[in-house]
């Protein structure tokens, strides 16, 4: 067999400024490739729960270094030890296995629902009542009541989660309806290509695809922006569906005021609708996530561990559900029965060292640098020149919109001693660019996103 070792240290170097540090330890460092058989690559997991991890997290960003190092590669499939042992004793198991992934093709086709998400499996507390009162009419009635339906609230709240629960309420409840799931970026990926297309020129199989349907969720609509026609095809989709009394369901990390890219008048078909935000949960809520994941997931923890994590984690769910995953996955190694408070102090501190390396103000500058491609010196120096300025006072924006918390005198110092005047006068002064120029806000929010994404 050949020796797949330098090719599948070329994927680890890939990948390993993509995820975060722990993620890297975890889940992907701890990988082995074994074999290929028929262009299928063989990789082994140290754990089951660290295969589920690997698949459920960075199955796409394995997918894209695999297929950037590996040539005639098609699929590759994550092994646990148990069906590795299988996998030793008869090859054949490989060909039969329904848990390929397939490199050519995206993981999860562009509709599909995870039965994981499912109102059951959803907790419903202060923080998320109305908004899931809300899903849930709209998925027993779907068109009669709140259309369209907008959901906002940031990162790991569960926006996701509850628009997969009212698809799969559907699926179950009313399998006549053509229920379609996207995000933002399918939309306009699909959109992208059907322009290019020779064989869709006139966008028909595009738009039999998005206006054939009766209920239509679109996630992560804050990153609409880019193209003007993107956004144009997407008012008309929005329009045609709206008219014939189709249900649309939106969902994105913040109010569609706020959105800078969003053109006015879909602001305005959106506020049509019911906008409902989805709060941070409170501790009760937290901790009742927390006893639903390891009752679901049939883990061993003792109660006082989840109460552990739910006080000392109150950001998102997303992040609970990764340091409760590491302290099972921590007994795991330990060969523990059931995880404890030792686990638990473990994860915690991989946890809070990891999230430091967040967003910060000198990250920010570096991106803004970079994309307008101006040093640091003028950055923070004194020339007066349009092709500094607008960087500058880009960057002071970003600075203060994204890291809310940070003082306008510190922010002034990193700009050479700026006074805080200065700060704010840069700070609005891009504020209202935003509203009336449109590049400028294109500029902004793809910059948020790659500061975002980086981080
Ligand atoms: P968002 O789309 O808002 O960023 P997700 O829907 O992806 O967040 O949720 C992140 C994780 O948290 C998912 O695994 C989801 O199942 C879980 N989660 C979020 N809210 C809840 C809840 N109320 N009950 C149970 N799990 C939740
Ligand atoms: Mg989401």
């Amino acid at each position: 067999m050949q020796d797949l070792k330098p090719k599948w240290n070329a994927v680890l170097n890939k990948i390993e400024s993509e995820v975060t540090a722990v993620s890297f330890d975890l889940w992907i460092k701890t990988l082995e490739p074994i074999d290929i058989v028929d262009g299928k690559l063989i990789i082994m997991s140290p754990t089951t729960g660290a295969k589920n991890q690997l698949l459920k997290l960075h199955s796409e960003k394995l997918k894209t270094a695999i297929e950037a190092v590996f040539e005639n590669i098609t699929e590759f499939v994550v092994l646990d030890p148990a069906e590795k042992n299988e996998f030793f004793q008869n090859k054949e198991v490989i060909r039969n296995t329904e848990e390929t992934v397939s490199i050519k093709e995206p993981i999860l086709p562009k509709n599909a629902l995870n039965e994981k998400y499912s109102f059951d499996s959803f907790v419903v507390g202060k923080s998320n009542q109305f908004v899931y009162a809300a899903a849930r009419s709209v998925a027993e009635e779907p068109g009669l009541k709140y259309n369209p339906l907008f959901i906002y609230g940031g990162v790991g709240l569960g926006k996701t989660h509850l628009l997969h629960a009212i698809g799969n309420f559907m699926k179950h409840n009313s399998s006549n309806l053509k229920v379609l799931y996207t995000t933002c970026e399918n939309f306009t990926n699909d959109y992208i290509s059907s322009l290019r297309s020779s064989k869709d020129s006139s966008n028909s199989l595009f738009r039999g695809k998005y206006r054939n349907v009766d209920v239509l969720m679109v996630d992560d609509i804050q990153f609409i922006s880019r193209a003007e026609r993107t956004q144009e095809e997407f008012f008309h989709t929005f329009n045609d569906l709206y008219q014939n009394n189709k249900q649309i369901i939106i969902c994105s990390d913040r109010h569609p005021k706020d959105i800078a890219t969003l053109q006015d008048r879909m602001v305005s078909r959106f506020t049509s609708g019911l906008i409902q935000d989805i709060q941070q949960p409170d501790y009760e809520t937290r901790l009742a996530i927390l006893q639903k994941k390891v009752q679901i997931e049939k883990f061993n923890v003792n109660n006082n561990v989840l109460e552990f994590i739910a006080k000392n984690i109150d950001s998102n769910i997303r992040e609970l559900e990764g340091v409760l995953s590491k302290v099972i996955f921590y007994a795991g190694l330990l060969g523990k029965k059931e995880a404890t408070i030792e686990e638990a102090k473990e994860a915690l501190k991989e946890h809070i060292t990891t999230t430091k390396e967040k967003i910060t103000a000198d990250g920010i500058m570096e991106r803004v640098c970079k994309y307008y491609n101006v040093s640091r010196t003028d950055m923070v120096g004194k020339k007066k020149n349009k092709e500094i300025v607008d960087p500058r006072q880009v960057c002071i924006y970003l600075i203060c919109t994204l890291l809310e918390d940070l003082p306008l005198a510190a922010i002034g110092n990193m700009f050479g001693g700026r006074d805080h005047t200065t700060i704010i006068h840069a700070r609005d002064k891009i504020a209202g660019g935003i509203k009336s120029n449109y590049t400028l806000s294109t500029t902004i929010s793809d910059l948020i996103a790659m500061i975002k994404t980086e981080n």
